[in-house]
């Protein structure tokens, strides 16, 4: 699509980091937070403010705008009304869209969810932004604003800039950056916006919701990971994973044995995670898989090789059979 050059003057209007905060029935989406963060070390190093959008009904009934500020926001802006509930891609484009032109943010986070990816197109078009999908790093190079993402199925890693076009937007990868703690003391403005969308115009009605049993990896403390090691037997990973309120993921290979949904895989080409404690249990620990983990607390390795690389990322090591060990440990933790 051929889009409209902006010129260095239109460019010089936009100014502040934007950060989609993506919140369903009340509950803020864990890379709402995470993209505060981040965007809060943009934005200090931009000499910019940090702005958080909520959508949604009722949300002055919420404390989301006050945990905003408490994670980074300077500002929270809040656009309030039936037509938010429940999300739809529709309003929540259009107002987005609504907001960027009229406020002219510099740069736009938006979480690499269902949600986010599903509408930041619809904002990115109209606008001539252009969009960076799935990114797992932003930095400011040089005063230049840098996204990067893995490209040609993980085998590069692609940094893109956007030299001509106003908001920089990116979708984010959740997890792959850390969420700071909220600082209850942080002072912020929050301000409620005009509405522009009407129901009337919307294209789209949802008549039923049906809430799947979505895993969600990248929010588990503890995740209990199988690799080609186990053999298509995941039966004692859900065990251990149910004892530890845990979740379960898999190494690509594994997945692609379908021995486990998609949904589960961490990686270059999965999800990223940084639990509190990952079990890796019969994987080798290559680069790709590593590059969706390593960010773990602690790393319990177990592997029948006492020199596969996960030793070299692994906390503590037990070289032994997963058959064994994982049966050992459920053991354990029922009698502890
Ligand atoms: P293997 O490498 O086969 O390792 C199995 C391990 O199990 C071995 O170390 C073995 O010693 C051990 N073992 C065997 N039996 C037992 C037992 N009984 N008990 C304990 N240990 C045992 N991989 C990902 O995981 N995520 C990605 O996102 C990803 N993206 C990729 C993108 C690209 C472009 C490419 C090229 C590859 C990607 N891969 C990814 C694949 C990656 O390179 C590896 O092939 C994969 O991670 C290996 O999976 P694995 O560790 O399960 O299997």
């Amino acid at each position: 699509m051929a889009a409209t050059s902006d010129t260095s003057a239109d460019i010089e209007e936009h100014e502040d980091v934007w950060v989609f905060v993506e919140q369903h029935d009340g509950e803020v989406a864990n890379v709402t937070w995470e993209l505060l963060s981040k965007g809060r070390d943009l934005a200090d190093e931009r000499g910019e403010n940090l702005v958080a959008l909520v959508m949604g009904e009722n949300i002055d009934e919420t404390d989301i705008p006050e945990q905003c500020i408490a994670r980074g926001a300077d500002k929270v802006l809040i656009a309030d009304d039936p037509v938010f509930e429940p999300y739809r891609s529709d309003p929540y484009g259009e107002q987005f869209r609504h907001l960027v032109e009229t406020h002219k943010p510099a740069i736009a986070l938006i979480g690499g969810t269902h949600t986010g990816r599903d509408f930041a197109g619809r904002v990115a078009v109209p606008t001539h932004a252009g969009l960076t999908a799935d990114c797992t790093e932003l930095e400011m190079e040089d005063g230049r604003y840098e996204m990067r993402r893995p490209a040609f199925g993980g085998d590069a890693l692609a940094t893109i800039i956007c030299p001509e076009h106003r908001p920089q937007m990116s979708t984010v990868r959740p997890g792959v950056f850390p969420a700071a703690e909220p600082d209850a003391d942080r002072d912020g403005e929050i301000e409620e916006v005009e509405v522009v969308v009407d129901e009337a115009d919307t294209m789209t009605e949802v008549l039923e919701r049906e809430v799947g049993d979505v895993a969600d990896i990248t929010d588990a403390d503890v995740v209990v990971a199988g690799g080609m090691g186990a053999e298509g037997d995941f039966e004692p990973l859900w065990e251990l994973a149910d004892l530890l309120d845990g979740e379960v993921a898999a190494t690509r290979d594994a997945v692609e044995e379908g021995w486990i949904e998609p949904a589960r895989q961490v990686g270059q080409t999965g999800k990223t995670v940084r639990p509190k404690l990952y079990i890796a249990a019969g994987i080798s620990g290559a680069i790709q898989h590593l590059e969706g983990m390593d960010d773990s607390e602690t790393v319990i390795a177990i592997n029948t090789d006492p020199n596969a690389p996960i030793f070299d990322n692994a906390d503590y090591g037990i070289v032994g059979d997963l058959h064994e060990v994982i049966p050992e440990l459920i053991e354990y933790f029922q009698e502890n």
